[in-house]
């Protein structure tokens, strides 16, 4: 990978509308982000539900600046007004990036890849925020795979400072500058890295969640290997780490990383994970997770 310097410099445009597939922990996060740093969005989910979620964690974290004082009752409207919550592609062949955020499901992505490159127009780059699957995989079934990319945000989005830019064989570099100059826009440090399955970040992070599994399935207490890690320094521990960040969409991202590097992610090392998994313990977004949140 490369630090993004200089990318920048080549974008065509500025980024003025964007779009987000995905109401979800990640997607509420992108749609609040771009809002916050004054890039408008639409925010397309196909259940109700997930746009009321992803509303409401914009609006709590607005309100949490304003009770501080960091920002006014006014301003919050304005970047509220920014998001856009919509259930159908209605204006979509008006944007200039559409940032992918559905379930970590490669059959799920191609569907919803191939029908949003539809709807766009030919100009629009299309990134996906998937955290494990290869971009090439998935721009297979894509008609202008040139305009497809991986821009991965980090959870939560807000607080995260990095994104990885994932660049697929066929990527251009128009789309390289653009989604780098969002990346910037919306405050984040980019890396552009080459594609293969976890890209740079999670090939360090699910060998940690493996051996992480090995030591519960060793006969570890999951809560005192937390507490030794954050002993240690890190902010939290491996097992409270997995329920922010969804123990279902940890499973879909062990199973991937398993089948790209099987030698050495192979199935036994996601015990612990699976067995939450099995009792829809899906972490914080359900309440329940390793640890009880209700
Ligand atoms: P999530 O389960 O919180 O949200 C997924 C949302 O997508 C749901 O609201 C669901 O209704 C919606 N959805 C499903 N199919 C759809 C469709 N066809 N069109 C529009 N919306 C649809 O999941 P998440 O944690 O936000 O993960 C989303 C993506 O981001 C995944 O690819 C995941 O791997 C990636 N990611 C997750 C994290 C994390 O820590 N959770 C971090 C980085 C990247």
């Amino acid at each position: 990978g490369k630090v993004a310097k200089g990318w920048e410099k080549k974008a065509d445009k500025k980024i003025e509308r964007a779009a987000v597939l995905g109401a979800g922990i990640m997607g509420g996060g992108i749609a609040y982000q771009s809002a916050y740093k004054g890039v408008p969005i639409k925010m397309k989910d196909i259940a109700q539900d997930g746009i009321d979620l992803g509303l409401k964690h914009a609006n709590q974290l607005l309100s949490k600046l304003v009770e501080r004082g960091r920002l006014t009752a006014g301003k919050m409207g304005e970047v509220l007004n920014r998001i856009e919550p919509t259930l159908s592609y209605d204006g979509f062949d008006d944007v200039d990036v559409v940032v992918e955020a559905v379930v970590e499901n490669p059959k799920v992505k191609h569907s919803v890849l191939k029908e949003v490159e539809g709807k766009v127009t030919e100009d629009t780059v299309i990134a996906t925020n998937t955290s494990t699957i290869s971009i090439d995989h998935l721009a297979e079934p894509l008609e202008r795979p040139e305009n497809f990319l991986g821009m991965h945000f980090f959870n939560p989005v807000h607080k995260m400072p990095l994104v990885e830019v994932i660049r697929g064989e066929k990527t251009s570099e128009k789309a390289i500058a653009r989604v780098v100059a969002y990346a910037n826009k919306m405050g984040k440090k980019a890396i552009v890295v080459r594609d293969c399955p976890g890209f740079l970040v999670n090939r360090v992070l699910f060998p940690y969640f493996a051996g992480f599994s090995m030591l519960v399935r060793d006969g570890a207490d999951f809560q005192e290997i937390d507490k030794v890690m954050e002993r240690w320094g890190w902010p939290m521990g491996p097992a409270y780490l997995m329920d922010v960040v969804g123990i279902d969409t940890g499973v879909h991202a062990e199973k991937v990383m398993a089948e790209g590097f099987p030698d050495r992610m192979g199935k036994s090392f996601t015990a612990a994970s699976d067995v939450m998994y099995e009792a829809k313990r899906y972490g914080q977004k359900n309440d329940k997770g390793f640890y009880n949140y209700e």
